[in-house]
């Protein structure tokens, strides 16, 4: 038995225009989304939200180390991207996007709250050393299978889908609800490479509607 639910990733004001850490076109993945909730609410299948929700403290911030944003180094002993400060927890940055259809989200999960670890995957921190809330919600509502979406294509989304690969469940990536931060350029096109490669299976939104009941 197929039991969706729709997983949107840190669709919040710092990764879209304006935002610390704004990402290029990140507001057209909005309107993918509110399409999207719209088709699961009409089915019943759940709609889950997550929050980059940092300490003002945080460690993948280049601000606590004096370094350059995007500059590479270590956190605790893992590979880091130094980040400018964003999402910090109730800052406007870390509000889900305005024109988001919020009120159709049935769970919210938070991640990268301890200072000491970044959390790109909604599942795992990066050293996969702690698990957030969000398996057991989707366990508890026997979900099987997810539609993923959201910001940025190349590091939350890619983490979030492959661990949820991982974990067992089958992924759906919608590509047009997608955005990356592309450091380097074709950061993005190689994460839905990896994603695919991985086991998810990648559509665009019209292809979606299209050809899912
Ligand atoms: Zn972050």
């Amino acid at each position: 038995m197929k039991q969706r639910a729709l997983l949107l990733v840190d669709l919040q004001n710092d990764f879209c225009a304006g935002g610390a850490l704004a990402v290029a076109e990140g507001d057209s993945t909005v309107e993918v989304a509110n399409t999207l909730i719209r088709w699961c609410a009409a089915r019943g299948e759940p709609v889950v939200a997550t929050q980059d929700w940092h300490p003002a403290n945080h460690g993948s911030f280049a601000s606590q180390h004096a370094v350059p944003p995007f500059s590479q180094g270590e956190l605790d002993g893992l590979a880091q991207t130094f980040w400018p400060d964003h999402c910090v927890q109730h800052s406007e940055g870390a509000e889900l996007h305005p024109l988001l259809e919020t009120s159709g989200i049935d769970f919210i999960v938070h991640k990268g709250e301890n200072p000491a670890i970044d959390s790109y995957s909604a599942f795992f921190d990066n050293g996969q050393r702690q698990q957030t809330a969000l398996d057991g919600w989707l366990k508890a509502q026997q979900v099987n299978e997810l539609i993923v979406l959201g910001l940025a294509t190349d590091y939350c989304v890619k983490f979030t889908v492959l661990d949820a690969l991982k974990l067992g469940y089958q992924v759906n990536v919608i590509t047009d609800g997608c955005r990356g931060v592309n450091i380097q350029p074709g950061d993005s096109t190689s994460a839905f490479m990896a994603m695919s490669a991985a086991g998810a299976t990648l559509y665009t939104l019209a292809d979606w509607v299209e050809t899912q009941a």
